[in-house]
């Protein structure tokens, strides 16, 4: 019987994995990988057979409960088995659900954590997540439910934890931002409430869009589809602000081009 390490291949650029990580892909017999895990990392696995299991929003995914079943097959016939998952495989990963599977058919295994998206997106942006007097908690949230669903507005749960949160970093939130938005308000959040959305953390091509929470809509409107997720509170401000100021610099000086 072999052994299954749940690999987080971090948020995108392939220098961002762990050593732990390389040296395992490099000794691996079989790499199941998600679809967002950078094609170098991949690489890495060098003897291994590769295989795609999607996991991408609104794109074709494998079945969860056949992953965790094809996990423990391959265990029965291989050493080294890596589940490469992009980020963190404990946020978001439904890594819960492959690690009960293994644990219930006696296949030992291991966890390496990755750099999760939230973590990228402030070295991107070089702020930090928490602030002296500023920020002393930083909430992780999602409002999706579930593969099928987007913004879910019945249960708010996740709406009040990131209005109770000083800074809150929203995961997937590719569904409709008017219902994200609206949600997030109702649960206390004002609509000057500082915001960024960060599309492609870490990667050369990678874009960041200062907003206001009520702006958060039409802003995310500018984003090309690379995986995304919004940062939330005050430690924003700044950031915001001066993205504001740049804007109205920018009109200035069109306006004065337009009237040469
Ligand atoms: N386990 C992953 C998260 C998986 S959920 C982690 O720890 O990062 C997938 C969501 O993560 C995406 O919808 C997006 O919200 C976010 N994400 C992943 N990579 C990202 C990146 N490079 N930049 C911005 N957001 C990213």
């Amino acid at each position: 019987m072999g052994k299954v390490y749940l690999i987080g291949a971090g948020p995108g650029a392939p220098d961002l994995l762990t050593l732990r990580a390389a040296r395992i892909l490099d000794r691996a017999d079989i790499v199941f990988h998600d679809s967002l895990v950078h094609p170098e990392v991949i690489a890495l696995a060098a003897h291994a057979r590769i295989v795609a299991v999607g996991k991408r929003c609104s794109q074709i995914s494998t079945d969860q409960r056949f992953i965790n079943r094809a996990l423990v097959e391959a265990a029965v016939r291989h050493e080294t088995v890596v589940r490469l998952k992009g980020g963190d495989p404990m946020i978001f990963g439904r890594a819960q659900e492959e690690i009960d599977a293994l644990a219930a058919a006696g296949v030992d295994f291991e966890i390496v954590p990755g750099v999760t998206a939230a973590l990228a997106a402030s070295a991107d942006l070089g702020v930090s997540l928490t602030r002296r007097g500023l920020s002393r908690s930083v909430v992780f949230a999602t409002p999706r439910i579930g593969d099928d669903q987007s913004a879910d507005v019945e249960q708010r749960g996740w709406a009040r934890a990131v209005a109770a949160a000083e800074t809150a970093v929203l995961y997937m939130t590719r569904g409709d931002a008017t219902v994200l938005t609206a949600a997030l308000k109702s649960a206390g959040l004002v609509g000057t409430h500082p915001a960024v959305i960060v599309e492609r953390a870490s990667l050369p091509d990678g874009q960041r869009i200062a907003c206001t929470l009520d702006e958060l809509p039409e802003r995310v409107r500018q984003t090309t589809g690379g995986p995304a997720l919004v940062i939330l509170g005050e430690v924003l401000r700044e950031t915001v602000e001066a993205q504001i100021d740049a804007a109205a610099e920018g009109t200035q000086r069109s306006q004065k081009t337009a009237n040469q």
